[in-house]
């Protein structure tokens, strides 16, 4: 409807070769003094993305001057994790030119995916949670919404990770050290952020009460803006990721270099953690620092605008992903209060009416909390905003809740500030991330606040962005698919659906199988590049790619693992397909259990992987450095995704979603959004196992699991654990005995040896299935077809139309090319 405004061009033919190749040409020139024919890869790569920005930014231009024309109401994005991966052939997918930039580069004979290996990955997030942060932020600009990311520029990314003698070994991630082509620093648009002082309450010269700050430090937030390409609609939002400075007026504040180095290190370091929240007094600084210069710069946007406060609910949304962001709550009021003098009141209605907070865990451990004693020395006027907010929760509760009720679930507990309560009480909605998991919200981990805001809750199951889990990582599959189905899906992946009417046709299926065999071959070329091991292509590809956690169950899948080893070695006629096993895994570095459970796959990979009797039937692969560059190798090839976390503990999941897209065969729990797949594919296309949640929560109420019942009555089981400590695996004595003791002596807390039987009984089913191999295709085919439900574009619609309230620019543009 904006469209007479500004016309913005984008997608096929917005640029020709020729063009291309001249503004290379100069960028190379003018960047290095010397003729594209003589440019390293380095240097080409830098000139292209030179290239590229210099294509998109008059777009990005644009888009911007159109979102304040029509004053059109924007979303925040706020994460303390983003987890992009490379840039270069999204942005060119998105632009559609990567065939134009293709073509050039090959008269060249430069590979343009040689090229796009220098890119280093953006990793400034731990799994999961940092790349739907992404995958919104590519799914947010494609569907032409008014978006925006905002979050912390770390120096060092995610550690790049290491096996040495089958430890893991952490390394440092310099993803800046050569620069970073994709990103503009805006010095003009820095804000001051405060710490620490003193804070009290003093009558100004109007007789209103005002705020004074004395003692702070004050640090300078200076933000690095990357352009946020939508596909093929000409729109580029912005991921703004704010780094830290010493202002030049403090500079002699500091009383030793020390005090110092603890300010300037304050945006040099990713927390190599997703789920637990460690008493850092960095960390808490971190999040306060992204806050309060994100939500400085849209009230400075908003200021421009020159409305009344009560119309901010109408031009801006800001979203909380997990809790890290929470203390936009605080901050928001801080800045109506104290610096416009806005009453609690109304600054508490805006507030509340502009914020909404998504849940990502349900796992009581992992719910932030921060000690009162050091939100009140490092951040004392939230914590005084804090204090108030609870003590007028507890006010306006009273009388309607009982006093129990009301005492759960208020903000301040005990020494603790509950950054969920924070984020509940003072936004207008809570969701949760899979069906399943927004249930469990409701009835189980925030049943309290459910019972007291019901309307503030609601679902809204993850999505990944097909373009990157498709398009660009698998364009066999993706050429197939054009040439079955037409190329709809590229822009509506909801269109995969047209597949199911060739779930009978031969041709079809066999051109399936072909594009998955090329990525496997590809796949088994790289493991033997990077790890000496050879494996066959023909074998079964099995992947378990995610962090290493206890309750995702890596260690169910090497007891299987195991299992069938010990199979093989009794009976070498066994009737087994030969499958290698793929893992990706990084354990946080303080997370000892996790980096055990790493060791053990790597000795038991070593020990299998060499014996003669095996040969191909078995292989074990563990990948080193687990990344977004990785994930884009494995999915494409994997035939079987292994998503066996104990039922209840996964939110969602989104590689169950990406594996699925690629035509991988799910084997799983009903848990997260396992239990969507499972209702979009059928019972028939899918290997469900396992303890269901209400199973789990009926253990939890009548406390009788006994692990060791299953180790002496099940003579399997007790075979493999035995394997652990009495020498069969070698060098593991510490991890195989610290092992056995969490299943036995602690009684497995995640049901490994309950599930056990359950899952060899479906892993035994798929291995007679993938036999035959027409019925393994039809199903792989309806995996395919029925993924596009799992759209990240879908899942932003649905969040802008019902929490954010906001519309897209140009709604359709690309079909008006
Ligand atoms: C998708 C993705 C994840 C999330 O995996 P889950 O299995 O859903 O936990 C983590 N890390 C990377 C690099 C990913 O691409």
């Amino acid at each position: 409807m904006f469209q007479s405004v500004f016309v913005i061009k984008g997608g096929k033919g917005m640029i020709t070769k020729k063009q291309l190749i001249k503004e290379l040409r100069k960028n190379v020139q003018e960047m290095y003094a010397i003729e594209i024919e003589d440019a390293t890869e380095q240097e080409l790569f830098f000139s292209l993305g030179t290239t590229i920005k210099g294509i998109y930014n008059k777009n990005w231009q644009k888009t911007w001057n159109n979102y304040l024309a029509e004053e059109q109401k924007q979303v925040y994005y706020f994460s303390i994790e983003f987890l992009p991966g490379k840039l270069l052939k999204s942005n060119l997918l998105n632009l559609g030119i990567l065939e134009v930039v293709r073509e050039s580069l090959a008269e060249f004979s430069v590979d343009l995916e040689d090229l796009a290996a220098v890119e280093k990955d953006m990793a400034l997030g731990n799994g999961g949670l940092g790349r739907l942060a992404s995958c919104f932020m590519d799914a947010i600009a494609s569907s032409g919404l008014p978006g925006n990311g905002n979050g912390i520029r770390y120096d060092y990314g995610l550690f790049k990770q290491q096996f040495v003698d089958g430890y893991q070994v952490e390394l440092p991630d310099e993803w800046l050290r050569n620069g970073n082509v994709w990103e503009i620093r805006r010095d003009s648009k820095a804000v001051n952020v405060h710490f620490g002082g003193d804070v009290y309450m003093q009558p100004k010269s109007n007789g209103k009460l005002g705020v004074v700050a004395e003692n702070e430090t004050i640090l300078r937030a200076v933000p690095y803006d990357t352009g946020m390409v939508g596909f093929e609609n000409g729109i580029v939002n912005t991921m703004r990721l704010w780094s830290v400075e010493i202002p030049s007026s403090e500079e002699g504040k500091y009383r030793s270099i020390e005090e110092r180095r603890v300010f300037e290190d304050l945006t040099a370091v990713l927390y190599p953690d997703d789920s637990n929240a460690r008493g850092r007094l960095i960390r808490l600084a971190q999040e306060y620092f992204f806050v309060s210069a994100g939500i400085q710069s849209i009230i400075r946007y908003f200021k421009k605008l020159n409305h009344p406060w009560h119309v901010l609910s109408e031009k801006v949304a800001i979203h909380i992903n997990d809790t890290h962001p929470a203390l936009c709550i605080p901050e928001l009021m801080r800045i109506l209060m104290d610096e416009y003098e806005v009453s609690w009141e109304q600054a508490w209605d805006l507030t509340s009416k502009v914020m909404s907070y998504t849940n990502h865990t349900i796992m009581a451990e992992a719910l932030e909390k921060w000690p009162t004693y050091l939100m009140k020395r490092s951040l004392p006027r939230m914590y005084q905003i804090i204090k108030e907010i609870d003590r007028r929760y507890v006010v306006s509760m009273s009388g309607i809740h009982d006093a129990a009720l009301i005492e759960r679930t208020r903000i301040i507990q005990g020494e603790d500030i509950h950054m969920a309560n924070l984020a509940i009480i003072g936004s207008h909605s809570t969701n949760g991330v899979a069906k399943l998991h927004s249930d469990l919200l409701k009835a189980v981990v925030l049943h309290d606040f459910y019972t007291i805001y019901p309307e503030r809750f609601n679902n809204k199951t993850n999505g990944i962005a097909q373009r990157r889990w498709l398009q660009l990582s698998n364009e066999p599959l993706s050429r197939v698919l054009d040439e079955t189905i037409g190329k709809s899906w590229r822009h509506e992946p909801a269109d995969l659906k047209l597949l199911m009417n060739y779930q009978n046709d031969p041709i079809v299926l066999e051109k399936l199988a072909k594009a998955k065999q090329q990525k496997k071959e590809e796949l088994a070329k790289y493991i033997q590049e990077t790890t000496g091991i050879i494996v066959n292509p023909t074998a079964i590809f099995d992947v378990q790619i995610k962090r290493l956690h206890a309750y995702k169950r890596q260690l169910l899948n090497l007891l299987h693992i195991l299992k069938l080893y010990f199979e093989i070695k009794e009976n070498p006629q066994a009737s087994i397909y030969p499958r290698v096993f793929i893992f990706g895994a990084k354990a946080a570095p303080s997370y000892a259990y996790a980096k055990s459970i790493i060791k053990v796959i790597n000795e038991v990979a070593n020990l299998v992987n060499h014996d003669q009797t095996i040969g191909d039937k078995l292989k074990i692969v563990f990948l080193p450095n687990y990344n977004v560059s990785l994930a884009e190798k494995i999915i494409p090839a994997a035939d079987v995704s292994e998503q066996i976390s104990l039922a209840s503990k996964e939110a969602s999941g989104t590689s169950n979603m990406k594996l699925m897209l690629n035509g991988a065969i799910t084997i799983a729990t009903l848990d997260g959004a396992n239990v969507e797949i499972r209702d979009a594919v059928g019972d028939e296309n899918i290997y469900i196992f396992g303890l269901t949640e209400a199973e789990v929560y009926a253990y939890y109420e009548n406390k009788n699991y006994s692990a060791r019942e299953v180790y002496e009555t099940n003579p399997i089981v007790h075979r493999v654990l035995n394997a652990f400590v009495d020498g069969s695996i070698p060098n593991i004595e510490r991890e195989g005995q610290e092992i056995v003791d969490s299943l036995l002596l602690y009684n497995d807390e995640y049901f490994l040896l309950r599930d056990f039987d359950a899952y060899c009984e479906a892993q035994a089913r798929l291995n007679q299935a993938y036999q035959d191999a027409t019925h393994w295709q039809k199903c792989s085919l309806i995996n395919i077809a029925n993924a596009g439900t799992f759209s990240a574009d879908k899942t932003v619609k649905q969040y802008a139309e019902d929490i954010w309230q906001i519309e897209p620019l140009f709604a359709h543009t690309h079909q008006g090319r």
